[in-house]
């Protein structure tokens, strides 16, 4: 496959390029990030792209220049602009989607047009957008593959069940960090305390998001959109040690699950090759001993409010999605740049949602207008502009 990997200096896109070294079938025809021109200045040696994007202009200036002195063929672009000419490239056949936010939705609705196979790690374009993005890959007749773990395991659980209709989707979650912990504990939270993951290594965003259970919220909704399921028939189950990717119960009560060790390559390469199974990369399969670790808790939506949010948004989905995902992100990065307290990243999702003037079937333009609108409600609440 000739591969264009958008994000491809985060966490998603440097495993994807270390299956390319792996996997001979795969060749990279684009490289995207946002402005980590060091390692995509590497990656560009390494896997000889035709196109590489830089969002951030002023460094792909730098980087153009940097590789003309060299004699480097490769198209050099920025921006949104640059991003979608990533995504469509005409030597592409393939587009991973794993860039960070709300910035993968019009390039994932771009390389759908063009006609190229999805595999999609980017939540966002199908949490706010997937009442347009799902029909658009149907009428395409693209191939469409979910990266995220969970999403996959529901996927693979779906192989063969055509004609059986799904009774139960069990989303499964590791807990986060905080598991057990009470509302009044989590107060003092700091973002080098939610760093730390207990069993995936991922960025410092979705990290954040896995501790609130913030993560699992948009993964109700991404659940909803790809496999068309109502909100309530979503059920999310913690599992410790992220051993089972999730599971799904049919009509006459069979479940379904997809186990294996927590490692984001075994999915990747699932999506990539269209659900073709290809040797395991990593260090060690599941063994006895995972399995009989296994054991299932119910979540607690009090503490982790952020969960019973993202559900509530999913039942009513229209652009109660997209509020839910942009108060979070402006949340988590005030979080994180020191400036509100842990507790006030679901509370402040909670305030932008209960003061949103709903839309039942948003448009493109009104996700980004209520994206913006969902921002300053946050940037106001906290005062994040002093
Ligand atoms: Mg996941």
């Amino acid at each position: 496959m000739n591969l264009s990997v958008l994000g491809s200096t985060g966490s998603i896109g440097r495993q994807t390029l270390e299956l390319a070294e792996c996997y001979e079938d795969i060749n990279i025809t684009g490289l995207a990030a946002f402005g980590n021109t060091e390692l995509i200045y590497k990656q560009i040696h390494e896997f000889e792209p035709e196109i590489c994007c830089i969002y951030d202009e002023n460094k792909a200036l730098e980087l153009k220049a940097k590789l003309k002195s060299e004699g480097s063929k490769v198209k050099v672009v920025s921006g949104m602009e640059g991003l979608i000419e990533c995504a469509v490239w005409d030597h592409t056949d393939t587009v991973l989607v794993s860039v960070v936010g709300m910035i993968g939705i019009r390039p994932t609705i771009e390389a759908i047009k063009a006609g190229k196979n999805i595999a999609q790690a980017n939540k966002e374009p199908i949490v706010c957008a997937g009442h347009i993005i799902m029909p658009l890959a149907k009428q395409y007749g693209i191939s469409f593959m979910p990266v995220d773990s969970e999403h996959s395991a529901i996927y693979q659980c779906l192989q063969g069940e055509s004609a059986n209709a799904i009774d139960k989707i069990w989303l499964t979650a590791s807990g986060g960090p905080f598991r057990g912990w009470h509302r009044e504990e989590l107060r003092n939270i700091r973002p080098e305390d939610a760093l730390k993951h207990p069993s995936w290594n991922m960025g410092a965003k979705i990290t954040i998001d896995s501790s609130t259970l913030v993560n699992k919220g948009l993964e109700v909704i991404e659940a909803h959109y790809l496999f068309n399921v109502k909100a309530d028939d979503i059920i999310v189950a913690v599992q410790p040690g992220s051993v089972v990717h999730s599971m799904v119960q049919f009509e006459d009560g069979a479940i379904k699950a997809q186990l294996g060790s927590p490692d984001m390559k075994v999915p990747i390469a699932y999506a990539l090759h269209k659900g073709h199974r290809l040797a395991y990369t990593g260090e060690k399969k599941l063994g006895f001993k995972e399995l009989c670790d296994i054991h299932f808790e119910e979540p607690d939506l009090e503490t982790f409010k952020g969960l019973k949010l993202g559900i509530e948004a999913c039942r009513r989905e229209g652009s109660l999605t997209t509020v839910y995902n942009a108060a979070n992100e402006e949340c988590v990065a005030a979080f994180l740049a020191g400036r509100i307290g842990y507790l006030d990243i679901a509370d402040g999702i909670e305030q932008a949602m209960a003061a949103h003037s709903f839309i039942a079937d948003p448009s493109l333009e009104d996700i980004f207008e209520v994206e913006q609108e969902a921002r300053g409600f946050i940037r106001k609440l906290y005062d994040l502009d002093k």
